[in-house]
């Protein structure tokens, strides 16, 4: 399908599932090639909390789901510790909707390729806060020189929404000590949660 017919289909889905649609034909790029289906998005269409993570990984490819492996596990635990479920009130997406072959890092081509489909799950869905999860969500969303372990913790507000940078939970995995960090950015989006959100919200575990 050529660009523009591609851009015009993608902007006239009225609803996250017919993106999720449009997206499950997509070839865009040669991402698409390497794996084995398109991971497009997890949790609920009307949560004001959204989740943007880098990309699928191999339980990813081949569940269909974002987020399912052990680095996905780790962030339900840390999502129910805030009170919070992909059940009940999280929508939870990737920057790119391909596996990259071996887990690499996308590239900015192929990010640059998918990011129509990211805005338009964004602009459908009107969170209200943004967890960024890892370096490739933050250079993507926010700025393509930010460095994670600078501008983690720290709110960014744009049109009165609000992206918190944090560590992908993979990296978590790799290194123990960055839990804490977690969970001290997952203590402020609870306290902005309640206060643009919901008052009532409160977490499983004490902050
Ligand atoms: S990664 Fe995105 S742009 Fe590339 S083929 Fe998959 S859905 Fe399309």
């Amino acid at each position: 399908m050529e660009e523009q017919r591609w851009l015009k289909t993608l902007r006239n889905c009225q609803s996250l599932l017919q993106v999720s649609e449009f997206a499950a034909t997509c070839q865009r790029c040669p991402l698409r090639k390497g794996c084995r289906q398109v991971v497009v998005s997890a949790g609920v269409t009307s949560a004001k909390l959204m989740l943007i993570g880098e990309g699928p990984g191999a339980d990813e490819d081949a569940q269909g789901l974002p987020f399912v492996g052990k680095a996905g596990q780790l962030l339900d635990n840390i999502l129910h510790a805030g009170g919070f479920s992909r059940q009940n009130n999280v929508y939870i997406t990737n920057v790119v909707k391909c596996r990259p072959p071996g887990n690499r890092i996308p590239t900015e081509e192929e990010r640059q390729a998918c990011l129509p489909i990211l805005r338009q799950q964004y602009r459908l869905l009107q969170p209200k806060i943004v967890l960024l999860l890892g370096a490739t969500a933050v250079q993507t969303v926010i700025d393509p020189q930010a460095r994670i372990t600078k501008v983690r913790g720290q709110w960014v507000e744009k049109d009165g929404v609000w992206f918190m940078p944090t560590y992908h939970p993979a990296a978590l995995l790799r290194n123990e000590m960055l839990k804490k960090d977690v969970w001290d950015d997952m203590k402020q989006v609870i306290q902005r949660y309640r206060e643009v959100v919901d008052a009532n919200h409160f977490p499983k575990r004490k902050i």
